[in-house]
């Protein structure tokens, strides 16, 4: 039995910042379980080795969520990072924080210290902005990641961003500065034309403190407890016929094992809603009715065209010109294989009479198989995706069985909420203008998906129920809420509610949805949370103008 201060349980975008952060004390033990194995594969660290990684059982959990009405009863994959760096070395290398009303949101629930200005220096504090013209209220200039601006720039991709701007949507320099709204090339987690995932930034470079253990091929199985304390963490080294090895926590046991995993391991370890626990015939150790509950996620149909007349990333990936896109990659760290799956980023309103800026649209010089961004189709095309930022609809984690090894159900009840479905019905009207812009039609041939007969609402929602995918943003599970919320499953100081010793920090805490994609948030709430365990002062709150 070997004992540690604080036994962290996965080593993803959260886990990775708490490694760091709390072995910065060299008298604090530290012990990572991780159970995947090390991300030493070249393919997490070439952008474009996200296809090879996005349905790679070695790094990714490949789940599947539950088939639903509005998916056509399809499942969908869900993966998820299984490897050090966890979801932040399999993603799309977006940076991309939300907007202002979603923390403040998250602070208007009940959740102390977490609203905007709560929030943005530790949005600082992860990041290293490497453009000179960044807005030092905004973005942190010495932080762990480094944030770049994509440089590629083709005719398609200018010729979208021109179209746009005609429809009145206005160029933003930074859509993590003061304002979201606008078009613009994405901001990315890249370095030198490589992936710059949580592991890379926080903890490889924590990795030779003595302080601090980590373990890959690790699957943390039950957690220990002493009465209502959690006191350690039981795993099997080397998977489901492994060794089991148990590892002590004199202070705290720290789930980070993302909004999958984390509330299932809480379920099979007996704490969770009391009817399932008992349908699994699993001990109620803890009944606490919101444990999986909350799911939401992204949903995102796609309009895929034709083009003529100008390189697509499908010409370029074939034959001697790919030859010559790898040898340019292998020089200059640049080319398609420096390219992340999105290169364009459009935030704007379903109704320009609603308050908020409720769509984002994603521009790829690129067409897909079924539109899954895995494989690239053999016709030249261009896709764009359209999805609703704050989703109503929500859905749930619910462990298989008692077997930790099992799947666990994943059902997102994409798009049951009405509002939902309202406003990613805009935002397809408007991502069909978009992409047939009059400045890119020199390069329209035709709407492949769904195509130009598709027309009435029934038929756009139609083609959303054959298509539509997730964006990879499952969160929620574990709600950071007050007591008086049902769903409530830790405070705002990331306690289990009623347990001792144990806290949740990954994207499972989150409310509600930001108007983003995760990572960003997840790298922040981690390092506030760290702060947090550590018993430091938070940072000073940031001074902003309404
Ligand atoms: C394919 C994909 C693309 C995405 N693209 C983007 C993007 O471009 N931009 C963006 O902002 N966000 C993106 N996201 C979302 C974002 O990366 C995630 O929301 C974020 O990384 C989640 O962080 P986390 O710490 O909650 O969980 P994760 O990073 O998933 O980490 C959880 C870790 O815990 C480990 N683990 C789980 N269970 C156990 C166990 N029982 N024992 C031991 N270890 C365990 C896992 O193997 C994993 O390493 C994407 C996600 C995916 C999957």
């Amino acid at each position: 039995m070997e004992n540690f201060d604080y036994v962290i349980v996965g080593a993803g975008s959260a886990g990775s910042v708490l490694a760091n952060r709390l072995s910065e004390d060299e008298k604090t033990t530290v012990c990572v379980l991780e159970a995947g194995p090390s991300d030493w594969h070249p393919f997490i660290h070439i952008p474009a080795g996200f296809m090879y990684t996005l349905v790679n059982p070695r790094v990714n959990w490949l789940y599947a969520s539950e088939p639903s009405e509005w998916t056509g009863g399809r499942r969908i994959a869900a993966p998820r990072g299984k490897t050090l760096g966890g979801s932040s070395s399999i993603n799309g290398h977006i940076y991309n924080r939300g907007q202002r009303l979603d923390f403040d949101g998250w602070a208007q629930r009940g959740n102390r210290g977490w609203g905007y200005a709560d929030v943005l220096p530790y949005f600082r504090r992860t990041e290293r902005r490497l453009v000179a013209e960044a807005d030092p209220t905004f973005r942190g200039s010495d932080g762990n990641l480094p944030i770049t601006d994509l440089e590629w720039r083709d005719p398609l991709c200018e010729a979208f961003i021109e179209g746009a701007v005609q429809m009145g949507i206005p160029r933003n320099r930074d859509y993590n500065g003061a304002q979201q709204a606008g078009v613009s090339y994405v901001q990315r987690i890249i370095k030198s034309g490589r992936r710059v995932s949580a592991a890379r930034g926080y903890l490889h470079p924590a990795m030779g403190r003595r302080n601090l253990t980590v373990r890959t091929h690790a699957h943390a199985t039950n957690l220990i407890f002493d009465g209502k304390r959690a006191i350690g963490v039981r795993y099997l080294k080397g998977g489901r016929n492994g060794t089991p090895v148990e590892v002590r926590a004199t202070r705290e046991v720290i789930l980070a094992g993302g909004a999958v995993n984390t509330p299932q391991l809480l379920q099979v370890s007996g704490i969770g809603p009391a009817p399932l626990l008992q349908s699994l015939g699993i001990a109620v150790k803890h009944a606490l009715a919101g444990v999986g509950e909350n799911l939401r996620d992204h949903y995102a149909p796609r309009f895929v065209a034709r083009v003529k007349g100008a390189g697509t990333i499908n010409e370029k990936s074939k034959g001697l010109r790919l030859v010559g896109e790898v040898l340019k990659y292998a020089v200059a760290r640049k080319g398609i294989l420096a390219l992340n799956p999105t290169l364009i980023y459009v935030f704007w309103k379903s109704d320009p009479n609603v308050d908020n800026y409720d769509l984002q649209f994603t521009f790829t010089p690129a067409s897909y198989k079924e539109g899954v961004q895995s494989t690239l189709d053999d016709f030249p095309g261009m896709t764009i995706a359209s999805w609703q930022q704050r989703p109503d609809s929500i859905g749930y984690v619910r462990a298989r069985s008692s077997d930790p090894f099992a799947a666990p159900i994943i059902q997102p009840n994409y798009l049951t909420a009405e509002s939902d479905r309202h406003v990613l019905l805009a935002g397809m009207k408007i991502a069909r203008k978009l992409i047939s812009s009059p400045p890119l039609q020199k390069y329209y041939e035709r709407e492949e998906f769904p195509g130009v007969q598709a027309q009435s609402d029934e038929d756009l929602m139609a083609a959303a129920k054959q298509r539509g995918t997730t964006t990879f943003h499952l969160m929620g599970t574990c709600r950071m809420a007050p007591d008086n919320d049902p769903t409530a499953v830790v405070d705002d100081q990331l306690r289990v509610r009623g347990l001792e010793s144990l806290r949740v920090v990954d994207a499972s805490i989150m409310p509600t949805m930001p108007s983003a994609n995760l990572n960003a948030s997840v790298l922040m709430l981690a390092e506030k949370a760290a702060d947090m365990i550590r018993g430091k002062p938070a940072l000073e709150s940031a001074t902003l103008r309404d």
